[in-house]
């Protein structure tokens, strides 16, 4: 850390900003700059945060040269984290698909649009049993027996799921009957969810807030790690923008932006990102070309009778030619991936 002193700054008022610093136990070196003095800062910085240097009297500025994001970060970890749900491996290589209904409706439902999904090609099965939605009006999900429907789906047609938790009080629930649980972007600052969920020590989805920083975003998932649980996965899935022709924007940049500063996989989700089920399969190929770990699509066998999210929702034979094609594009960017 850097601390940039005014050019009016007294000397007193310098030594009681060294005097600060020292009382951390962090070590000070000063250099003089021009008339001003720039003291860098070495050790521990973490008791340092807790000192507002910012507001001494005397500090023009305080520059942070390390990202408050320590486990999530390159500087903790180069190598690729890899996420085991179930039997699928997430992130070092590799694509994986997720993909399943917006909620779990009804038994039959869910088991037709898994067997669909898993003929096409997915790997991981998805589907709400709690829905957040916007109005307290709309289907808000089956609850502990729609958790029960996707455990006995998950076992019948053999693939590992994932579905959202927006209550602590669930997380055991989800844990014992799911195989990853998922933040949604409603949730991604709810920070004692977060504490929960990290203390599960279960592999999780962190869905990027809608209007969230890349920085808020891996803050959050610092928040899962720090906790002991390092099975943590980013999932872009647009920000709310000013157009509604799609229902958010796709920051597909967000990919590059992510691996340049953490190890973490990311997925990005292009049916939450543009809401419309015509815009999925080619930003879902976008995603794959960008160097995402994988996507997350929801789809439907009937999507003129689906409770929640209906426009968004491929169809079966649509998903199978959108896996056929995110198979060959992504012997193409991850050539040692064994999709
Ligand atoms: C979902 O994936 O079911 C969902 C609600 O997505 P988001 O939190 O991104 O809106
Ligand atoms: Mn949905």
């Amino acid at each position: 850390m850097l601390v940039i002193l005014a050019p009016t700054c007294t000397d007193a008022q310098r030594t009681h900003v060294i005097d600060a610093v020292r009382g951390t136990g962090c070590r000070v070196e000063e250099s003089l700059v021009g008339e001003r003095s720039l003291l860098s800062v070495l050790g521990d910085l973490d008791r340092l945060r807790r000192v507002p240097l910012e507001v001494f009297p005397g500090v023009q500025k305080v520059v942070p040269i390390t990202p408050s994001y320590n486990l999530a970060g390159l500087e903790h970890q180069q190598e690729p984290t890899v996420v085991s749900v179930g039997n699928v491996r997430i992130g070092g290589g590799g694509f994986v698909v997720i993909a399943g209904p917006c909620a779990v409706e009804d038994g039959e439902t869910l088991l037709k649009t898994a067997r669909a999904v898993k003929e096409g090609g997915a790997h991981i099965l998805r589907a709400g049993a709690w829905k957040p939605r916007t109005s307290p009006y709309s289907f808000r999900g089956l609850g502990l027996a729609g958790l029960r429907l996707l455990r006995e789906v998950s076992r019948e047609v053999g693939l590992p799921t994932v579905t959202e938790v927006m209550d602590p009080r669930h997380i055991e629930a989800v844990v014992s009957n799911a195989d990853m649980i998922q933040i949604g972007t409603r949730n991604m600052s709810n920070f004692d969810l977060l504490v929960e969920v990290g203390r599960s020590g279960h592999p999780v989805m962190l869905k990027r807030g809608r209007s969230a920083t890349i920085g808020d975003w891996m803050l959050a998932a610092e928040y899962i790690l720090a906790q002991g649980n390092p099975r943590v996965v980013l999932c872009e899935r647009g920000v709310r923008g000013f157009d509604s022709v799609t229902r958010n924007i796709l920051d597909l940049s967000a990919v590059p932006a992510v691996r340049s500063r953490s190890h973490l996989p990311i997925l990005v989700d292009p049916s939450h990102a543009t809401g419309k089920a015509a815009f999925v399969p080619s930003m879902s190929r976008a995603a794959c070309a960008a160097g995402a770990d994988g996507v997350m699509v929801e789809v439907h066998i009937r999507p003129e009778a689906a409770l929640s999210d209906a426009a968004q929702a491929l169809q079966p034979p649509a998903f199978r030619d959108l896996c056929e094609d995110l198979q060959l594009l992504s012997q193409v960017i991850h050539p040692r991936a064994d999709v």
